[in-house]
């Protein structure tokens, strides 16, 4: 289909595309910038854009307006320029350095959004790439997500603003977001919930030239629910949240964009019906009628059988037009195991989705048939995982072996197929570099890289100069990485264990112990039970020997609030009272989020990752680790089995056996080896300047080998090439 043909469907409006809520952006700049000094104006312009965040001086720059209130705020400078007292402000505004830092950045992020979008096959800015997923994760200042999905929700937007791709996301405003945790002393995880206000973050509403909100319904438990539409720019790229908190609504109504991914199953259907359904009505409400919807992940898998009802013609039925829109969807699945796909029953979709299937012209029983591995067998429960499946030209799992894994999982879907021609591929997932690559390293690498090379990551020529980077100068920016780390985290530690009870003595072993210059590993990421954290301490004495031999461990991770056994595996590491050095050498910090696992990936010399093979879809964080010179020792599942080549970090093996116990002991026994016989002595294997040589020619070998390969510039020309320009 041609972007013509698209433009004359009679669903797309046209009124509103002038503005799609940048005018409410100008207007909230402009009420936030009069309150400022006039040297001081850009910072509000700096602020209600994402793009500070990952460039090289915005994070110093709203800092330095003030230090105190800007942790205070949570790193949101909306907030903070709300907050913050007239004193600072005026102070700020004869910092000449600051002005004139402030002033630069905005002319270099207006320069880069005035800039032509890259068309990707028939998308444009008007006809963009809709992705759409149920979390995104842009920065600790804005919590509507949980973990790695939502990490790669948000460094998708981000690499395609890079990109200059015409893409939007699309979302849920979450006004409850995502719980956060609070550790008993006996490490019990507690949840609670802190309200998001939006008014002080920097979403605007989407509005009318009248300034009243812009409105879609969504029919859902036989209502009309109506939504109103938030926009959070991250660089050139609009992410458009829904949120159901509208007058018109009754409160169960509004109830359903609350909280991610909440208890009850029902509320959770209609949240992903929300999404998709109303992801393709705001779009269109707007004027974008989009050129490829990518679903990352089934729980906006309806989002397909919208856009085909749109473009639907005369008597056509639902089928013909999905057929015709094929090549227009993108469906990524996330998910290794059967259990992990939720299944609906016949009753429940009718409770929530009520005469939804019947407006777009199929009887109930045609749509339930969409939603089952079986459509024939009746009492398949309906999952959006084959409904995505089979109404997308591309549909890929997210590294090599969950490939494998998918093809063989969602085999039955396509029964005359063999295994290996089940029509599931992969895109390995990625990280976006200047989010993660801590600013040390980026101006290390500035130093010894060609000029341009954050553009050029996924090159891997780019890297070569990497091999004539002195030792001892990568050493120099290591050891300031872990010492900073130190400097933000070890407050946190200390104020964990007074917030736990966990008494003096703790307290002080945490004033005192966490030496910035000895080996640190992490270990951190959501407390799924397939993680295994509890083999790192399934034998106590071996675990106290690593710290003994000069290892210490940071952890930090959430379970759901449902997983009691993902809880107990945490609980494993508070068991562990007794020693001294589990005091000095080991921590946990409350509530994971962005800024946590920014300071851990950037601070910590290895990582370890250890979950139950095959589950590990692909996982992120390690590659994190990589762009900050850390080194991965994991075992072989996920991205590791594409990036471990014998020379950059550790492997623990990838056998599978079926017996879990035998196979925990085995993975923890290889795992005690490692750092006995290998990790650990070679990091405190020193040269006569005292610089770890081998250790830090494994990390140019790691940086080398797997940056290009696993950065998200990478991931997204993948997608481009594989799913959206084939239209
Ligand atoms: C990167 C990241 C994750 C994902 O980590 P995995 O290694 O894929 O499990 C989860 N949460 C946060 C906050 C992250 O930054």
């Amino acid at each position: 289909m041609t972007t013509d043909e698209m433009t004359l469907t009679p669903s797309t409006t046209q009124q509103f595309h002038q503005n799609n809520g940048l005018l409410s952006i100008q207007r909230q700049v402009a009420s936030l910038a009069a309150r400022l000094p006039r040297d001081l104006e850009p910072l509000a312009y700096i602020a209600y854009n994402y793009a500070w965040s990952w460039s090289r001086t915005g994070r110093r720059l709203f800092a330095s307006v003030d230090p105190e209130r800007w942790l205070a705020c949570g790193e949101n400078p909306v907030r903070l320029l709300h907050d913050v007292s007239g004193d600072k402000l005026g102070a700020a505004a004869r910092n000449e350095q600051l002005v004139a830092d402030a002033h630069a950045l905005l002319s270099q992020l207006e320069h880069h959004r005035e800039e032509d979008a890259v068309p990707i096959g028939d998308a444009t800015p008007s006809h963009p790439i809709a992705f759409l997923c149920a979390e995104f994760a842009i920065h600790s200042s804005m919590q509507i997500y949980a973990g790695g999905l939502g990490v790669l929700a948000g460094d998708i937007l981000k690499a395609s603003s890079d990109a200059r791709f015409p893409v939007v996301g699309v979302g849920l405003l979450y006004r409850e977001g995502y719980f956060h945790q609070r550790m008993d002393k006996s490490g019990w995880q507690h949840e609670y919930w802190v309200p998001l206000d939006p008014e002080r973050t920097p979403a605007v509403l989407v509005t009318d030239p009248e300034g009243s909100p812009i409105t879609v319904s969504v029919p859902l438990r036989g209502r009309d629910v109506v939504v109103q539409i938030w926009r959070v720019d991250v660089g050139r790229v609009p992410l458009f949240l829904l949120d159901a908190q509208r007058p018109e609504n009754s409160l169960q109504d509004r109830w359903v964009t609350s909280q991610l991914y909440v208890g009850d199953k029902a509320v959770r259907l209609a949240q992903y019906a929300l999404l998709g359904v109303g992801a393709v009505r705001a779009l269109r409400v707007m004027g974008l009628e989009p050129s490829i919807l990518h679903l990352n992940e089934g729980h906006a898998a309806l989002a397909p059988l919208e856009l085909a009802q749109g473009l639907r013609g005369e008597g056509e039925s639902l089928e013909s037009a999905l057929s015709r829109i094929r090549n227009r969807v993108v469906f990524t699945t996330h998910t290794p195991v059967a259990a992990g796909n939720e299944g609906y029953s016949t009753d429940e979709i009718a409770e929530v989705l009520g005469d939804y299937p019947a407006t777009l012209g199929i009887d109930i029983s045609n749509f339930l048939q969409m939603g089952r591995t079986n459509p024939d067998m009746e009492h398949e429960p309906f999952v959006m995982t084959p409904l995505g499946i089979r109404v997308a030209h591309l549909s890929n799992a997210v590294s090599e072996r969950h490939g494998q894994v998918a093809r063989e999982m969602w085999h039955p879907l396509f029964p005359d197929s063999s295994v290996e021609d089940v029509p599931i591929g992969h895109v390995t997932n990625g990280v976006h570099l200047p989010t993660w690559m801590a600013l040390p390293m980026r101006q290390l690498m500035d130093q010894h890289l060609a000029q341009g090379w954050e553009q050029r990551a996924a090159d891997p020529e780019t890297w070569a100069p990497l091999q004539d980077i002195p030792n001892a100068a990568l050493w120099e920016a290591r050891q300031q990485l872990r010492t900073e780390m130190f400097e933000k985290l070890r407050h946190k530690i200390v104020t964990d264990r007074l917030s736990r009870n966990e008494g003096k003595a703790r307290v002080s072993q945490a004033l005192t112990g966490f030496q910035s210059d000895k080996l640190t590993v992490g270990f951190a990421r959501r407390m799924a039970a397939y993680k295994r954290i509890q083999l790192l301490v399934s034998d106590p004495d071996r675990f106290v020997h690593l710290l003994d031999q000069g290892m210490q461990l940071l952890v930090s991770g959430k379970a759901h609030p449902q997983d009691d056994d993902g809880k107990k595996g945490v609980q494993n590491l508070f068991g562990l009272k007794g020693d001294e050095l589990i005091g000095r050498q080991l921590a946990f910090l409350d509530d994971y989020d962005l800024a946590i696992a920014s300071h851990l990936v950037s601070g910590c010399d290895a990582w370890i990752n250890v979950p139950r093979p095959p589950l590990e879809a692909s996982g992120t964080s390690g590659m994190k680790v990589v762009m900050n010179g850390g080194l991965n020792i994991s075992i072989l599942d996920g991205w590791w089995c594409e990036g471990f080549d014998g020379t950059n970090g550790w492997s623990l093996g990838a056998d599978i056996t079926y017996d879990q116990q035998v196979q925990d002991e085995r993975d923890a026994q290889f795992l005690y080896d490692t750092f006995e016989r290998q990790v650990i002595p070679l990091f405190y294997d020193r040269d006569a300047s005292g610089v770890p040589s081998r250790w830090m020619e494994m990390v140019k070998r790691s940086m080398l080998t797997l940056i290009p390969r696993f950065c998200a510039s990478r991931m997204i020309a993948d997608y481009a090439r594989l799913g959206y320009a084939q239209v």
